[in-house]
């Protein structure tokens, strides 16, 4: 079938060595921050390649600002990402009739990425325990409407055993179903090994997305011609080498 002395070639095409443009370096590293392409100097930001302005910004960021505003700003944006959850996790329990792991999850990861954008990105032990403690109080504004619910029925169904069908101000209804919707996760939690156990992976979610940021910067390195390995160099070398 096939003659050995014409080997399969792919086509009859000549190779095209003359098309290959070996003159443009296939991936251009760029900064990971501005997107632009890296000419020359750049930097290493816990492995990412930073151009030198970007270098200086994330520096800037995670030395300077001010303590007092980064913890009010992550408290205004992790409150409002645990307001927003917990109205989503009601919203889907009570529209599903399931308490589905996945958003009370979510609302973990939602108030952990919050707390810490406030945070500039900082993280730490400060702002770890902040995130869960907002996560927490979500998923316990979460279960309030049926706390509410459920001390409302309760406390009616005892005043009309009573001899005088007083009816209980909502004012303080609403006050003493707060309190309890305090210790609603835990006692959920102890009906059902399952809720605790996505309770307890959406505080988990908000405390890791908290670890305190490690910046490590290296560089300046020097942009390596086409083909090598990038290396470091020395400022005044690498500067001549760009040029040239
Ligand atoms: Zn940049």
């Amino acid at each position: 079938m096939t003659d050995p002395a014409s080997p399969a070639a792919p086509s009859d095409a000549p190779l095209q060595f003359e098309r290959a443009e070996f003159t443009e370096p296939r991936a251009a590293p760029k900064c990971a921050l501005c997107q632009r392409a890296i000419t020359g100097t750049y930097f290493e930001a816990n492995g990412q390649l930073l151009c030198p302005s970007c270098k200086d910004a994330v520096e800037a960021s995670m030395t300077g600002g001010s303590k007092s505003g980064r913890f009010f700003r992550a408290l205004a944006f992790g409150t409002g990402a645990a307001i927003a959850g917990a109205v989503l996790y009601f919203g889907v329990s009570a529209l599903t009739g399931y308490n589905l792991g996945l958003i009370a999850i979510a609302v973990g990861w939602g108030v952990g990425a919050a707390v810490r954008k406030g945070s500039d990105g900082r993280g730490g032990r400060f702002y770890q325990v902040l995130a869960v403690l907002l996560t927490y109080l979500s998923v316990c504004g979460s279960l309030a409407p049926d706390v509410y619910e459920g001390f409302s029925s309760a406390s009616d169904a005892e005043a009309t055993d009573g001899a005088a069908p007083e009816e209980m101000p909502v004012v303080f209804r609403v006050i003493v179903s707060g309190i309890l919707s305090l210790a609603a996760p835990v006692l959920v939690g102890m009906e059902s090994p399952i809720s605790l156990l996505i309770y307890g992976f959406a505080l988990w979610e908000a405390w890791r997305r908290n670890t305190r940021a490690v910046l490590k910067i290296d560089g300046p390195f020097q942009l390596a011609p086409a083909g090598e390995a990038p290396a470091p160099e020395s400022e005044g070398k690498a500067q001549e080498q760009s040029v040239g």
